[in-house]
């Protein structure tokens, strides 16, 4: 077993598959589902944190927790309180690391609010989307913009110090004044942690469709990107600093889980189709709800994997080998090569304001990033898209650069013979 010290810092990401009712543009994992799928599913959750145990246990060392969905408050209390009890089965960390909850308007009760409390939640992120109602039943939300505040002021009240609140821009029938209206709304309610992403149409909902059909009205690219420049004025007036392409926070509060991702390190994805980075490896658990629940729902029959050699797991490889081996079945599992390893450090730490940093580079892949991207590295700085620390040990995107991000990071791209 590893040392404390020496142990791996995990983020753990848990995923609950339902929603009261589809909005209309969200293609997540995500649906309806009686009380008895509900438990059935949570029994197969817990299944897979014990399949997962001995390996977190002897190496891993938790860095943060977020129960993400899909809607988590659409479980019942007592469902939650089970998470939460096996969670600390596993682990009992040893300070008090961030752990969030996604929670809807609408769906919150007293009874969530306490259960929260118990298992150790100190961070809520609320799915608001806007504070205009037209807009709200426009993007077939299920709450009021009353509803949110309802929720809001209860979870204020019962001592949450540390919430972030959702928004988006280009819902059908905004307008400029009515998404200022909005943030100002929201920034009077001053909460620690504000997102804003733009609604991007995807194939299979039922705003994909809708645009199909030409019934979809939605702001202009120049609109979206009026509505972008208003979000960071406005924040930045208000004390919030942009600490990611559409997040923003006040000191301190910036979201540790969401950096896991963006910094690349070891996250852990449990649940139906949960996406995990761990031990070097890329993979995303079935979206099958019958093959999950088969693999991982009775503790019992655990058996059949057990029989394969996956009962205890000395080490992260015999369980990952489980998902290798397809004894655990997976949607994606490979092997991320160096060079993925390299452009992905790039994709998504570009995406963070401060950067990535080329000592950081030269560390975990034994490359000096200026030889290797000597040309483009100079030509993007050359045209203000990238600028550089004042040590230069970092590289941002700069507004502009941000403006064509996807141009400034298909420049990344690496050949074979460039690693
Ligand atoms: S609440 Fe979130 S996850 Fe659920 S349907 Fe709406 S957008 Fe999708």
């Amino acid at each position: 077993m590893k040392s404390k010290r020496d142990r791996i810092p995990l983020s753990l990401y848990i995923h609950i598959p339902f929603c009261v009712k589809k909005c209309l543009y969200c293609d997540f994992l995500s649906a309806n589902a009686s009380n008895k799928q509900k438990q059935a599913y949570v029994d197969a959750l817990l299944g897979e944190m014990d399949f997962w145990k001995e390996t977190l246990r002897k190496q891993y060392s938790l860095k943060t927790v977020f129960i993400g969905g899909g809607t988590p408050t659409c479980l019942m209390p007592e469902q939650l309180l089970q998470i939460g009890a096996k969670l600390f089965t596993i682990w009992k960390p040893d300070k008090e690391i961030e752990f969030t909850m996604e929670a809807n308007p609408g769906t919150i009760t007293a009874g969530h609010i306490q259960v929260m409390k118990e298992i150790g939640v100190n961070r809520i992120s609320l799915g608001l989307q806007s504070a205009q109602n037209e807009e709200l039943a426009a993007l077939g939300r299920i709450h009021t913009f009353e509803e949110f505040l309802q929720s809001y002021g209860r979870l204020r009240e019962s001592g949450f110090r540390n919430i972030n609140i959702d928004l988006m821009a280009d819902i059908p029938g905004q307008t400029i004044e009515s998404y200022r209206q909005t943030l100002k709304t929201v920034l009077a309610l001053k909460p620690e942690h504000i997102s804003s992403y733009s609604l991007i149409v995807e194939e299979g909902t039922p705003f994909y469709k809708m645009q199909e059909e030409g019934l979809l009205i939605i702001p202009d690219e120049d609109t979206d990107r009026e509505m972008y420049a208003l979000t960071k004025k406005l924040l930045q007036e208000n004390g919030y600093t942009r600490y990611e392409i559409s997040n923003y926070a006040r000191e301190g509060r910036e979201c540790l889980h969401n950096l896991t991702y963006w910094q690349m390190g070891e996250y852990l994805g449990i649940g139906l189709g949960a996406a995990s980075y761990f031990s070097g490896y890329r993979f995303q658990n079935t979206r099958q709800m019958e093959a999950y629940q088969r693999q991982f729902g009775e503790f019992g029959k655990m058996k059949s994997v057990n029989s394969n050699g996956c009962q205890n797991q000395a080490n992260s490889l015999e369980a990952v080998d489980c998902l290798k081996e397809g004894i655990i079945e997976t949607e994606a599992f490979e092997k991320l090569g160096k060079r993925e390893e390299m452009e992905e450090f790039v994709f998504l730490g570009l995406r963070m304001m401060e950067g990535i940093s080329l000592s950081e580079y030269q560390n975990r892949f034994g490359v000096d990033f200026r030889e290797q991207y000597s040309g483009v590295l100079e030509s993007l700085l050359e045209k203000s898209l990238l600028a550089e620390s004042r040590n230069h040990d970092r590289i941002y995107l700069t507004s502009r650069g941000i403006d064509v991000s996807n141009r400034v990071l298909a420049e990344f791209l690496l050949a074979d013979n460039e690693i």
